[in-house]
């Protein structure tokens, strides 16, 4: 079924920025100069940017007033208490550090628990979780059901872990040799594709059981986190927030790029519940990335990121997301071009009379 609803932006658009469409002929020859590489590419050269979305938002224009409120004190700075605020109450962890982006979270981590010849399972490690395990001597390994990789299966959570391969591979090399296990949400690696609340909850037990300390990647949690609210039985009339705090009380801790889900251009966050381990990321934070009270971040970025944090889980916005890329999906496969989601299989099923009352077709 083809989402008959596609919501319309729930903002006002107030700074426009100018870009220009070049010739077919200007476009050739810069691919040919770029030696066909489009990281080599000048982006002013590019129309319709898909290169990445790690960074690339727009931001609100509370984040902007959040930003002339940015206190650079280098210790203890009020925006890193407003920071905390907002991660304590979204995220429930016991500590966080801030970081530059998601990545440095992730090579802190690794610094701190991974030695050579050790694994670390997920459903699938996105490119710079798998970088930084391999950069430790250690082996990423990738764990997510079949259906992930059968683009005509409207599996409603292509995201999710094989409980049966994670077993599987737990007895093979041994607890001893997993000093972690992760999750991401959504499987961006994948195509984007969420994960269910059923199966986040399978694979927390199967690591509690094996007593391996269970970290989500949350790059895209408000993402998922609505894809729970549409698709899974018992999430409906929950709210985006609720079902946050519910993965990821699942979990032990999280690795976080805010440069999605938290709408800033730069930013991450390392949360984690062990006192012990949090001593150890604290110094190798200050090492590599700056204080504890701001992370290779500026008082501003704090700012701006506490700001973002709720504005991500606003469920309007949510929805206009998601029915956007659904719409743009089913006009893929209207055109005969495959997603890795079917637009026809569970696409969207947006209530739009509990988001936008006004445009119910009801
Ligand atoms: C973007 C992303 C990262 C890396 O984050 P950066 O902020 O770009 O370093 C890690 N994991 C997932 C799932 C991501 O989408």
């Amino acid at each position: 079924m083809t989402p008959k609803f596609y919501p319309p932006e729930p903002f006002r658009i107030k700074v426009v920025e100018s870009i220009r469409l070049i010739s077919p002929a200007e476009r050739e020859s810069a691919l040919r100069d770029a030696g066909y590489n489009l990281f080599s590419m000048k982006a002013e050269d590019i129309f319709i940017d898909l290169l990445t979305d790690s960074g690339t938002g727009a931001m609100s224009a509370e984040q902007w007033a959040a930003i002339m409120r940015g206190d650079e004190s280098y210790a203890g700075a009020r925006s890193f208490q407003r920071l905390k605020t907002a991660v304590e109450d979204i995220f429930g962890f016991k500590y966080f550090v801030p970081t530059h982006q998601g990545r440095a979270s992730e090579n802190i981590l690794a610094a701190c628990l991974v030695k050579p010849g050790m694994y670390v399972p997920s459903n699938m490690h996105f490119d710079t979780t798998d970088a930084n395990i391999r950069a430790r001597g250690g082996r990423p390994t990738n764990l997510v059901i079949d259906e992930a990789f059968d683009i005509n299966n409207p599996h409603p959570f292509k995201g999710n872990m094989d409980i049966a391969k994670l077993r599987a591979f737990i007895q093979k090399v041994g607890v001893e040799k997993i000093p972690f296990g992760m999750v991401t949400v959504t499987n961006n690696a994948g195509g984007g594709q969420p994960v269910s609340m059923e199966n986040l909850k399978a694979v927390a037990a199967v690591y509690r059981e094996h007593q391996i300390p269970f970290f989500i990647d949350s790059a895209r949690y408000a993402e998922n986190a609505y894809f729970i609210k549409l698709r899974e039985k018992g999430y409906e009339n929950k709210s985006v927030i609720e079902i946050a705090h519910e993965m990821l009380s699942l979990a032990d801790g999280m690795t976080m790029s805010a440069k999605k889900d938290a709408i800033v251009n730069i930013g991450g966050l390392l949360c984690l519940n062990d006192e012990a381990l949090f001593q150890n990321v604290k110094n190798e934070l200050i090492l590599r990335e700056g204080f504890p009270t701001y992370g290779g971040l500026a008082g501003r970025d704090l700012e701006a990121m506490a700001v973002g944090l709720y504005e991500g889980l606003d469920e309007a916005y949510l929805a206009y997301r998601l029915s956007q890329t659904a719409y743009l999906a089913s006009r893929l496969n209207d055109a005969g071009i495959s997603t890795i989601q079917p637009a026809g299989g569970h696409a969207v099923y947006l209530d739009a009379a509990s988001v936008f009352p006004e445009y119910s077709t009801k």
